[in-house]
């Protein structure tokens, strides 16, 4: 895989600034330390050139599309505290470019987070981990997928997102996968424990399925 984890490829227009006081963290910060341990976020010299892996977020805001998203360079952290986590203002994926605020910068794969949470104004929250087991069983579990070709981060991941969501008839919650950036894959739903139980469930049928 050439692509480099990691990197922010969008044009970031941050604020360094503490997120708003009334910004609630408690629940979005208990899943991501459960994605931690189930090893689905982190970091690891032996994968991806040991770049951090994988992040979380939750939604603050149907009309203007604000959320809230662990930070980039995070994944090595077992608990995230409040300064690592930044609220995303505005994002616009057709022209790649994010707003946000916080002591952190936003993942790498914000704008990824946005395109979902742009698809449908009743989803609160999305999960990207890294999963080797549920993505090398994208077939057998019939899962949707973007194309091999389509690279996270980019304008054409926003655009195939839209496109899944065209072609899919999901509902409340749902995980996909990404053929082209390795071992990736979004879960997606109207709450955090709705999205992440879609993803264990997924895990369980990939693992049974191994
Ligand atoms: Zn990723």
């Amino acid at each position: 895989m050439s692509e480099t984890e990691g990197v922010i490829k969008y044009q970031l227009h941050h604020t360094h600034s503490p997120l708003p006081a009334q910004i609630a963290l408690a629940e979005l910060n208990a899943w991501r330390s459960m994605m931690f341990k189930l090893n689905l976020i982190g970091q690891n010299p032996q994968r991806y050139q040991g770049y951090g892996f994988g992040n979380i977020s939750q939604r603050l805001n149907t009309e203007n599309l604000q959320f809230i998203i662990s930070g980039t360079q995070t994944g090595h952290l077992s608990v995230l505290s409040r300064h690592d986590y930044s609220l995303v203002t505005q994002a616009i994926p057709q022209h790649n470019t994010l707003f946000s605020s916080g002591e952190t910068q936003p993942s790498s794969e914000a704008l990824t987070h946005a395109s979902v949470y742009l698809q449908k104004p009743d989803i609160q929250a999305v999960i990207h981990v890294h999963c080797p087991e549920i993505w090398q069983k994208t077939q057998a579990l019939n899962l949707a997928h973007t194309a091999a070709d389509v690279a996270y981060g980019t304008p054409e991941m926003a655009a195939a997102v839209t496109q899944l969501f065209k072609s899919e008839n999901w509902q409340q919650s749902a995980v996909f996968t990404l053929l082209g950036h390795e071992d990736g894959v979004i879960a997606f739903g109207i709450s955090l424990s709705q999205a992440a139980c879609a993803l264990i469930t997924e895990l369980a049928k990939a693992i049974a399925e191994i």
